[in-house]
């Protein structure tokens, strides 16, 4: 018999899948009808003009029954062919994991290395596009928003950096855990390909995930001739409005769609934007408080190691401007364990924290900020994480909570 948990709601901080508000469920409790269905092409319709909303475009939106995988496969397909070269911005176990997934389906793939504490410089970017005389490299593939890291980079920079260069390649761009939480603009910022999935700002359950497509893309997926886009094929999915999918539209999928759209239209996106902020920063407070300011410069992580020595709780992220308003990876010090003390938090305070990944296993937890939140739900959240580093042992400095509040009371 499995431990029973302890009574109470479960708190769920882990950085996605995220809460789901009652009436996005609710939505979705519907009986089936046709897809074809005007009143459902209806919902599809305003559900995917919503989104174009959320992306800042008024180009082309297509969406995948699929998690974010899939819409990471449908960019890398359409705009490539095998033997391409793509350049990665390293960010952490993301990008990592975006460049395996490229290599698997026979791209070339250069990583443009960085240290995951810091990001890619902008510096380095441009040099390395400038030393790209021949123009090979076709596609830069960015991480918004790194969840396992906590570390947001610049796309606009980004762009700026192409730019200067006069580098044509595609900008793609990994927004799954910053979408609907923080400002991204892909017309403006003059991003090709945007991947998003349902399960984080947008307050859904897994299994939609889509992606903005600009002229430009769409222009070169047509005449790719990489026989793997078989079923991603925009050409085909994009020929009517609303799109259609291959095969059956998960319709209930886009009834809860079309909701959350309805509660971010609610509360206003940009309201959206500064309520993360907020929480972020607050969330940001109180881990300085619990590592009493500490700030390790010579630790760096990067491509599968971790080297340097941590002495107290600490946010990974050691860039202020590019810190993520919805995950904060957080550092503990070394000989204590990340997962026990995640372990013990929920067994015994049913409070869902999010665990390091890759070479960040068992060195940090993560703490999710995004979504549906609220100042309670969060102070909740912060104040049984330090219950259980007390009970764990994790040396701190008590009082993280308060810290936290004195940074919302200054918003
Ligand atoms: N990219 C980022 C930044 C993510 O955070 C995730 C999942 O958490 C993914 C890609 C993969 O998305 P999925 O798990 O929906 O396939």
């Amino acid at each position: 018999m499995p431990t029973p948990r302890p009574r109470g709601r479960n708190f769920f901080f882990a950085p996605g899948p995220t809460n789901i508000p009652d009436r996005i469920l609710g939505a979705m409790h519907r009986a089936t009808i046709d897809f074809f269905d005007p009143a459902f092409l209806d919902v599809q319709k305003a559900a995917t003009e919503g989104v174009k909303r959320v992306l800042k475009t008024k180009q082309h939106v297509l969406f995948y029954a699929a998690n974010g995988h899939g819409a990471w496969e449908a960019g890398l397909v359409n705009c490539f062919k095998p033997g391409d070269l793509v350049l990665v911005l390293e960010s952490g176990h993301f990008s990592n994991n975006w460049s395996e997934m490229a290599r698997d389906i026979g791209l070339e793939v250069e990583t443009l290395q960085a240290d995951w504490r810091h990001g890619v410089a902008m510096d380095a970017l441009e040099k390395r596009l400038t030393a790209d005389k021949a123009k090979a490299i076709k596609g830069i593939l960015v991480v918004h928003n790194e969840t396992a890291t906590g570390l947001a980079h610049p796309i606009g920079e980004i762009r700026k950096s192409l730019d200067k260069a006069k580098h044509p390649a595609l900008l793609l761009a990994d927004t799954i855990s910053s979408l609907g939480s923080f400002d991204f603009r892909m017309d403006d910022w003059g991003v090709d390909v945007v991947v998003g999935g349902s399960q984080k700002g947008l307050m859904m359950v897994t299994g939609l995930s889509l992606t903005g497509i600009s002229a430009k893309a769409m222009a070169i997926s047509a005449t790719n001739p990489n026989p793997r886009k078989s079923y991603w094929d925009w050409a085909a999915m994009q020929k009517t409005n609303p799109q259609r999918f291959p095969g059956t539209t998960p319709t209930n999928l886009f009834y809860g769609l079309a909701e959350a759209i309805k509660v971010i239209d609610e509360e206003g996106l940009e309201n959206v934007f500064i309520r993360h902020h907020r929480l972020a920063s607050a969330t940001r407070a109180a881990i300085a408080h619990w590592g009493n300011g500490a700030r390790n410069n010579d630790l760096k992580i990067s491509l599968g190691a971790m080297t340097g020595k941590v002495g107290a709780i600490e946010l990974l992220c050691a860039d202020a401007t590019r810190a993520s308003d919805t995950v904060s990876a957080v550092l503990v010090p070394d000989g204590h364990d990340a997962n026990a003390l995640r372990v013990h938090a929920l067994n015994r305070y049913n409070l869902q924290l999010g665990g390091g990944l890759g070479p960040l296993a068992g060195r940090v937890f993560r703490i999710g900020h995004l979504g549906d939140l609220n100042e309670p739900m969060l102070l909740g959240a912060l104040a049984t994480t330090e219950l259980a580093m007390a009970d764990c042992g994790v040396p701190h400095t008590p009082g993280g909570v308060q810290a936290a509040i004195a940074s919302l009371r200054k918003r």
